[in-house]
C-alpha cells in the first residue's frame, strides 16, 4: 500500500515552488515513512552519477536501474557510458538489477528539433529529461515498481525544479484512473545536496569510471563551457 498521498505531494510541491526549499528534504522526509523496503525504477543517466545515488537509496530501495538514454551521441559514447553503468554495478557487488532498452536516437532528434541551438539547461534540455522520465514512468506502471526516479538531480548542470516537476506531472497523468494499489509514485529528489556531486566524483574515481566531458548530445557539445568547468570540477 502506497503511503504517501498524492494531494499532498502536490501540495508540497507549490510550497517548494513558493519557498524554494530543498527538493533533498523532501526525499528524506518521504523516506523517513517507509515501514519497509520499496521497489524502485530508477533512471539513469550514467555509471559517475548513479554511484552516489545508489549510495542514498540502497536501504530505502531495491533498485532496478534504467539505462535510458537516447540523447547520448554518437552511439559510440552511448555504448562506453553503458558499459561503464553495467561494470559498476558489477564491481560494487550492490544487489541492483539492470534493465537496458534499444538506442532510440530517433525519439530524441525528434523533439530537439528547432532547438538546437538552445543553451544547456534550456528548452531542449527540458524536453530531453521528459523524454527520459516518461520512458521510466510507464515502464514503471507496465512493471508494478513502487517508485520511478532518476539520478538527473545529482548534477550541478540540471535544475531540480524542474526535473521534479516533470516527474510529479507524470505521476499524475499515469495514475489518472487507477486503483490506489497500481500507483506508481515519483520520487522527489536533488541529490547534489549534502555534497551528493561531490561524493559521486569520489567514487567514479575509486572505481575508475570513465567521466564524460559533455552531457550527451552533440548539440550540448557546441552550446557548453563544461569542458572548463569540468577541470575545476576535478582539481577541488
Ligand atoms: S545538453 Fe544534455 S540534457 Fe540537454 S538536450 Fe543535450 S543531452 Fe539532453
Amino acid at each position: 500500500m502506497m503511503e504517501i498521498d498524492r494531494t499532498q505531494k502536490w501540495i508540497n510541491h507549490s510550497w517548494e515552488c513558493m519557498q524554494n526549499l530543498n527538493y533533498n528534504d523532501w526525499m528524506e522526509r518521504e523516506l523517513k515513512r517507509f515501514s519497509s523496503k520499496k521497489t524502485i525504477l530508477l533512471h539513469s543517466c550514467c555509471g559517475p552519477c548513479s554511484t552516489a545515488v545508489i549510495d542514498v537509496l540502497k536501504d530505502y530501495f531495491y533498485i532496478t536501474i534504467l539505462y535510458y538514454n537516447p540523447n547520448i551521441e554518437p552511439v559510440e559514447e552511448y555504448i562506453k557510458r553503458k558499459e561503464e553503468q553495467k561494470r559498476y554495478i558489477k564491481e560494487s557487488k550492490l544487489d541492483i538489477a539492470f534493465l537496458d532498452i534499444d538506442y532510440e536516437n530517433e525519439a530524441f532528434k525528434k523533439i530537439a528539433k528547432n532547438l538546437e541551438h538552445e543553451p544547456e539547461g534550456g528548452a531542449r534540455c527540458h524536453k530531453c529529461y521528459y523524454l527520459r522520465l516518461f520512458k521510466t514512468a510507464t515502464m514503471a506502471m507496465e512493471k508494478h515498481f513502487d517508485y520511478f526516479g532518476t539520478t538527473l538531480t545529482v548534477s550541478p548542470y540540471k535544475n531540480a525544479k524542474v526535473i521534479n516537476t516533470i516527474g510529479l506531472e507524470l505521476e499524475k497523468s499515469i495514475n489518472e484512473g487507477k486503483k490506489e494499489e497500481d500507483k506508481v509514485l515519483f520520487l522527489v529528489s536533488d541529490f547534489k545536496k549534502k555534497e551528493g556531486y561531490k561524493k559521486s566524483i569520489e567514487l567514479a574515481k575509486k572505481y575508475h569510471l570513465y567521466r564524460q566531458e559533455y552531457c550527451g548530445c552533440l548539440y550540448g557539445v557546441v552550446n557548453s563551457k563544461r569542458g572548463l568547468e569540468n577541470e575545476q570540477v576535478r582539481n577541488v
